[in-house]
């Protein structure tokens, strides 16, 4: 089964994420967790390019390119072997927050997003929880453990606001898909509202 965490920055997702996969395991399952942009050797080194240094060294539309070149290869190289071997997949973003941050964030650009998603990855995630979080509460979690990597903390809470949206018009969009969870409270509240929400992953 192949599982992606969504949600703005801030929104806890992965904590959720490894919480699920710890606990998961804890059930004798093998679960791979991993994460996007990233989650194999290349598309790691391509995470790099993307979120290091200038923040306009790309234009929006190179952006789409390396952000999609990288989920193709972690999903050659990461996901599909795990599948095939019967794991769970748990993937800390995936193709979700391309559409909303590239397909938003620096203009519509969300049929470029859709088009090259259809060409080069063609699949979704079995289950996506989104992580629901007020952006004000978000993004005062995310500046205060912004560390050297990210060049994101520009982000302010318009685009915040912005993003929250584009995620919930997602997961309206395709609610077979989707399981929105209220991120606030401790990582325990959260959590429990996951497992409530998501009894099938608990049984065997
Ligand atoms: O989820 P994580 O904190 O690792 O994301 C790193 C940064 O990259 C975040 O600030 C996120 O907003 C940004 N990002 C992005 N487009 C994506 C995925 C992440 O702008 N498709």
């Amino acid at each position: 089964v192949f599982l992606s965490f969504e949600g703005i920055d801030g929104s806890g997702k992965s904590t959720q994420a490894r919480t699920l996969a710890n606990a998961l395991r804890g059930l004798g399952r093998d679960v791979v967790l991993t994460r996007e942009p990233g989650g194999s050797p290349g598309a790691e080194e391509i995470r790099a390019l993307v979120l290091q240094g200038d923040p306009d060294r790309w234009s929006a539309e190179t952006e789409i390119l390396l952000f999609t070149a990288a989920r193709r290869d972690h999903l050659e190289r990461t996901i599909q072997p795990a599948l095939e071997r019967g794991a769970v997949v748990i993937c800390d973003r995936f193709a979700d927050s391309t559409r909303v941050y590239q397909g938003l964030s620096r203009g519509d650009l969300r049929d470029t997003v859709d088009q090259l998603h259809t060409l080069m990855i063609g699949r979704e995630p079995d289950i996506t929880i989104l992580i629901d979080m007020d952006p004000e509460i978000g993004l005062s979690r995310a500046l205060s453990r912004r560390g050297a990597e990210e060049r994101f903390e520009d982000f302010g809470a318009d685009l915040q606001r912005a993003m929250r949206k584009g995620f919930l018009a997602l997961a309206a969009g395709a609610p077979d898909r989707f399981r929105v969870i209220d991120g606030t409270g401790t990582t325990d509240e959260v959590f429990s509202r996951l497992q409530a929400d998501l009894p099938e992953l608990f049984t065997t």
